[in-house]
């Protein structure tokens, strides 16, 4: 008998969170195969609210850029063996790529028309989220999933919030995000517009793309780096993002440079929107088509498959050593008639 949950047969698992393990699944009744997240029973309160905001952002959100959630509910977990249990679960499109940072960290760095074409399709998803209400506001390469194309899919909406604000003010006032992504308005713990954050974090993501790295590591005064741009020095900025890149100061273009430091200004107010970005010049240059993009990204998908599967090897190998090492303690503690062998013989 195999596992399932109502009409999903559980194939494998994908990867786990902190409150959900996620698994491959075929949908019966359709024939696709889907990612189907299992809650945690012992989840906490500060998890399900994350859950319910999750589902609730996503309930509406039907675009090509934006991963889908098809549905969710309770349903019976059925196990191989029979036993059963009733388990809270959220059906999403299947992203079969897996996440962009792992191509950045594992693949080597994108060429510039290729972050491109990636930093149009975050574009297009935050605007479409935006139109809709939604603002992300945890947007990081590992929160982007990538499909069976390649194409490029914004996950993981449990920071979501109102894009106009809970009280329709037009501004938020919660202190989320990942901290290395999170706009300085933010860290000030100044009120903030969805809209302007989510584009901070995307502005980070195209750095990271090209780089291979993040721009600096807050954006806060205390970050050389982002002292930098916020005092209009981005000279220093980029004298040092070249330092030891091939081609020194050719390493980003001109126009690159231009979008990067225009988005990542400390004042939200001085920060292209998304239709002034969409004609900013660095926009209008080449782009890979469909088709080279399926080229390229397979061959980078089987160095990031090899990198996975030997981090997997690596971690289990240490696993073994680490209770082989154990054994030989424990049958040492035994021979040598210590403390523990003494107190047993005393008793
Ligand atoms: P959490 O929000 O609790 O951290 P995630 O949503 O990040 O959980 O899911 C955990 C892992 O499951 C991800 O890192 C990813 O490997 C996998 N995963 C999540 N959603 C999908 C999906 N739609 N398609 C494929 N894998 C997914």
């Amino acid at each position: 008998m195999s596992k399932r949950i109502g009409r999903f047969n559980l194939i494998r698992t994908l990867g786990s969170g902190m409150s959900c393990k996620v698994k491959l699944a075929l949908d019966t009744k359709t024939g696709k195969k889907v990612a189907l997240k299992i809650l945690k029973d012992n989840m906490g309160q500060r998890d399900r609210e994350l859950v319910e905001t999750e589902v609730a952002a996503m309930k509406n959100l039907k675009h090509p850029n934006v991963i889908e959630q098809v549905e969710c509910g309770q349903e019976m977990y059925i196990k191989a063996d029979g036993r059963q249990r009733k388990v809270f679960y959220i059906v999403l499109e299947l992203a079969a790529g897996g996440e962009l940072f792992d191509f950045v960290a594992n693949s080597g760095r994108f060429k510039e028309n290729v972050a491109r074409y990636y930093f149009k399709q975050i574009l297009d998803g935050l605007d479409y989220c935006h139109s809709n209400g939604v603002t992300h506001r945890d947007l990081k390469p590992e929160n982007l999933f990538l499909d069976g194309n390649y194409t490029l899919k914004l996950g993981d909406f449990g920071f979501a919030g109102p894009v106009e604000g809970r009280d329709d003010s037009g501004y938020l006032r919660t202190i989320l995000g990942t901290k290395n992504y999170m706009a300085p308005e933010i860290h000030l713990k100044q009120p903030y517009q969805g809209r302007t954050v989510d584009l901070f974090a995307a502005a980070i993501i195209l750095f990271i793309m090209v780089a291979q790295h993040p721009p600096f590591t807050s954006a806060t005064p205390n970050d050389p780096f982002y002292r930098c741009l916020a005092a209009n020095r981005a000279d220093i900025f980029w004298k040092n993002h070249c330092q030891n890149k091939e081609n020194g100061d050719a390493f980003f273009s001109e126009e690159f440079k231009q979008i990067i430091q225009g988005m990542l200004q400390l004042d939200p107010s001085h920060r292209p929107s998304i239709p002034d970005i969409r004609e900013h010049p660095w926009m209008k240059g080449p782009m890979p088509t469909k088709e080279q993009i399926l080229q390229e990204f397979s061959k980078r998908d089987l160095i990031v498959k090899k990198t996975i599967e030997d981090e997997r090897e690596q971690k289990l190998a240490e696993k073994m050593k680490r209770v082989e090492n154990q054994r030989k303690t424990m049958r040492g503690v035994g021979q040598s008639g210590s403390e523990e062998t003494k107190f047993d013989e005393s008793g």
